[in-house]
C-alpha cells in the first residue's frame, strides 16, 4: 500500500460504516480520495467527511476501480458477491463480515494480538467478531505470560450489534413501552426494550448459537491456540452501544490476581476501571465511543485454584469493527510490527 490511499467505504450509511467514516478523519488516516458505497436504497444520499458532503453510491462492478482499500461493512453476501472484484482491481479488502473469517488463507487479525498475521494477507483481510474482538484483548496478554486452558463466557450485547436499524427499534420500543403501546418487533425476533433474550443468531446443531460458536472459533485462530477450550452464553439486552462479557479464565497455573492486574493496566487497548470501595466496574457509558476496553472485578474464583474471573465492557461499534478495521489499514500502511508481538513468552510456551 502506498502512502495516500483511495479508500471506499462499502456499507458506509451502516453503523459499522458511519464509524469507519468518523474515525479515518478522526485519526487522520491518509485519504486521497474517498468512496461511500451502499445498497440502491442509499442512492442520492450524502455523508459527510471533512465537511465535505460526499454522495453515498450503490455498489457496481466499476466502484472498484482506481482503489488501494476497501472496508467493507455491509453483511457477508455482500463481500462475498464483490471480494474478486475488489481483489482483481488491486485494492486491499478489509472485511468486517464473517465471509473470510475462517478461511486458512485469509488473516483474522487484532492488531493487538496478531498484528504480524496481517502481513501475510493475498488481498482480503478479516476483521474479527466483535465480542471476540474484546475479548481477545482482554485475556491475550494474560494468555501470554501464563496459557489458558478454558475460557467460560457470558456476554450481555447491545443492540447496535445487530445494525443501525436495531438501534432505532430500541429507541422507538422505549418510547412506545414508557407510552403504554404495544411493542412491534421488527429488526430483532422479540421485544428489546426493558427484555433480553439469548442472542438472535441461527442456532447450531449443537445448541449453540452462531455468536457463541465465532467466539470459539475465531478466538482460536487469532491468538493461534487451535486447543483452546472455550464456551460461552451470549445474550442480548437493551443497552444501546457497547457489549459487555464476564469470563471466567481457568490457567495452566495458578495465577496471582495482582500479576493479572499489573499485566492488564499495561496491555495495549486495555483501561482498568475498578474502585473497589464504591463498587464501580466498568460500564457501558465508560466506553461508548472510546477505543479502549474497560476491564475490571478481577479476582480470584473461589470454586477453582488456577482461574480467575473479569469483567469487561468494549464498544463494539468501535473497537469490535470499525477502530480494528482501521489499525488493520494503519498496520499495513506502517509497516512490520516488533518481531515475536504474537508469541507466547518462552518461559511458559512449554507448559501449554
Ligand atoms: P447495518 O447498520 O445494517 O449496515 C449495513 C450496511 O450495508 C448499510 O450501509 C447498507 O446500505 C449496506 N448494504 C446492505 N445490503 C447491501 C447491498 N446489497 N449492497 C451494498 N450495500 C448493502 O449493519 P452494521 O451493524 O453496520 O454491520 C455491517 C457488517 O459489520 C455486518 O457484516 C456485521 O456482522 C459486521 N459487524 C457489525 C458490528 C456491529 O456492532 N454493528 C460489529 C462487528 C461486525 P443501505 O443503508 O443502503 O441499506
Amino acid at each position: 500500500m502506498g502512502r495516500q490511499q483511495r479508500v471506499a467505504i462499502l456499507g458506509a450509511t451502516g453503523a459499522v460504516g458511519m464509524e469507519l467514516l468518523k474515525l479515518l478523519e478522526e485519526r487522520r488516516f491518509p485519504v486521497a480520495e474517498l468512496k461511500l458505497l451502499a445498497s440502491p436504497r442509499s442512492a442520492g444520499t450524502h455523508l459527510t467527511f471533512k465537511g465535505e458532503r460526499i454522495p453515498v453510491e450503490p455498489v457496481a462492478e466499476a466502484s472498484f476501480r482506481g482503489l488501494d482499500l476497501v472496508l467493507a461493512s455491509a453483511g457477508a453476501s455482500v463481500s462475498k458477491t464483490w471480494a474478486k472484484t475488489i481483489v482483481e482491481a488491486g485494492a486491499v479488502l478489509i472485511d468486517n463480515s464473517s465471509a473470510f473469517r475462517l478461511d486458512p488463507d485469509v488473516p483474522l487479525v487484532v492488531p493487538e494480538v496478531n498484528p504480524q498475521e496481517a502481513f501475510r494477507h493475498q488481498g482480503i483481510l478479516a476483521n474479527p467478531n466483535c465480542t471476540t474482538i474484546l475479548m481477545c484483548v482482554a485475556i491475550y496478554p494474560l494468555h501470554r505470560h501464563i496459557p489458558l486452558r478454558r475460557v467460560v463466557a457470558a456476554t450481555y450485547q447491545s443492540a447496535s450489534g445487530a445494525g443501525a436499524r436495531a438501534m432505532v427499534e430500541l429507541e422507538e420500543q422505549t418510547r412506545a413501552y414508557l407510552q403504554g403501546q404495544p411493542l412491534q418487533p421488527q429488526v430483532f425476533p422479540y421485544p428489546i426494550a426493558f427484555n433480553l433474550f439469548l442472542h438472535n443468531s441461527p442456532l447450531q446443531e449443537n445448541g449453540y448459537c452462531q455468536e457463541e460458536m465465532k467466539m470459539v472459533n475465531e478466538s482460536r485462530k487469532i491468538m493461534g491456540s487451535p486447543h483452546l477450550r472455550l464456551t460461552a452464553t451470549c445474550v442480548r439486552v437493551p443497552v444501546l452501544r457497547t457489549h459487555a462479557e464476564a469470563l471466567n479464565l481457568e490457567f495452566e497455573q495458578p495465577f496471582p490476581v495482582e500479576q493479572a492486574r499489573q499485566i492488564l493496566a499495561q496491555a495495549p487497548g486495555v483501561v482498568l476501571i475498578e474502585d473497589w470501595e464504591r463498587n464501580r466496574f466498568p460500564m457501558p457509558i465508560d466506553v461508548a465511543g472510546k477505543d479502549e476496553v474497560a476491564v475490571g472485578r478481577l479476582r480470584q474464583d473461589i470454586s477453582e485454584p488456577k482461574a480467575l474471573e473479569l469483567w469487561l465492557c468494549g464498544d463494539q461499534i468501535r473497537k469490535g469493527a470499525a477502530l480494528n478495521a482501521i489499525q488493520i489499514a494503519e498496520l499495513l500502511l506502517n509497516g512490520v510490527p516488533t518481531p515475536g508481538s504474537c508469541e507466547i513468552s518462552s518461559s511458559t510456551a512449554g507448559s501449554r
